[in-house]
């Protein structure tokens, strides 16, 4: 057996529970206990004092708050032993409770530039980040969008400014080519470079209109960073969390390991219109 849940599956350390080669106890910290505690948040279970931090929410930190829940959680299964510890039968009911997807956001991409990360990798880095918290990423469509000589002197380098409401200027003209999308999905746009050489991507669009651009030189994770600006709108905050493993620390992360993101995030998230249920 193996784990098949779309949040746990990826996890190594998880993997390992799941074949009794580890369990998650009291002193165990990071990734996979932010992703038990993510489950239990959504089973129900509060966690004030893990998700007090609101850099690094639940804290992935296996305290006696959480020993209590998973506890708590053993009791109410009716089969397992409650121990409060995460083990083999306890990492696979959680499993079994989130085999499927909740939510999915629906992404179009658009191109008018050669990227340095391919597509597919943007794509799959996306997945694995919302994964974790029950939402599908789905590619709904891709084009190269093939510019007129006028387009392409104008769309070269992207001088317009970026916020958040653009109902106007180049980046509004950009969005508006190519295939349009459903009101409800959002159009990933890849361009050359911005007029400002550091901005890897902005998340404003016009109003009715979910769009991100990404720049060619963007790392692995961006276009999973500007989908979550246009996700969370500019009523979230803070825009941009210190906290590097959070998906929207400000800098381009390098790092093979996915980002996280906070419960609140994930909350604002999944009310939006964009992030529908399955
Ligand atoms: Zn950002």
């Amino acid at each position: 057996m193996a784990l098949t849940s779309p949040r746990f599956q990826p996890n190594a350390a998880l993997a390992e529970v799941e074949s009794n080669g580890k369990v998650l106890k009291i002193g165990s910290s990071g990734t996979p206990v932010h992703l038990v505690q993510m489950a239990l948040l959504d089973l129900g279970y509060s966690l004030p004092v893990s998700t007090a931090k609101a850099n690094y929410s639940p804290d992935g930190i296996y305290g006696e708050e959480t020993r209590q829940a998973v506890k708590k959680f053993q009791k109410d299964s009716g089969t397992l032993k409650d121990d409060g510890v995460v083990g083999q039968k306890t990492i696979r009911e959680l499993d079994r409770r989130f085999s499927a997807f909740q939510h999915r956001v629906r992404l179009h991409l658009r191109s008018i530039a050669l990227t340095h990360v391919p597509f597919e990798r943007s794509l799959s880095n996306a997945e694995l980040v919302y994964a974790m918290y029950g939402i599908k990423i789905e590619f709904a469509s891709g084009e190269s969008i093939k510019l007129t000589p006028d387009q392409r002197a104008l769309f070269d380098k992207v001088d317009q400014a970026c916020k958040w409401d653009l109902n106007d200027g180049e980046i509004n003209e950009l969005q508006g080519i190519g295939s349009r999308a459903p009101a409800n999905d959002i159009l990933v746009f890849y361009v050359n470079t911005f007029a400002d050489s550091n901005l890897l991507g902005c998340g404003g669009h016009a109003k009715n209109r979910p769009a991100c651009t990404v720049a060619a030189h963007a790392g692995a994770w961006d276009t999973a960073h500007e989908v979550c600006h246009v996700l969370l709108t500019s009523s979230f905050n803070p825009v941009h969390i210190s906290d590097q493993r959070n998906l929207m620390h400000p800098e381009s992360r390098s790092s093979p390991t996915p980002p996280v993101l906070t419960d609140r995030q994930v909350k604002q998230i999944r009310n939006s219109p964009l992030c529908g249920a399955m």
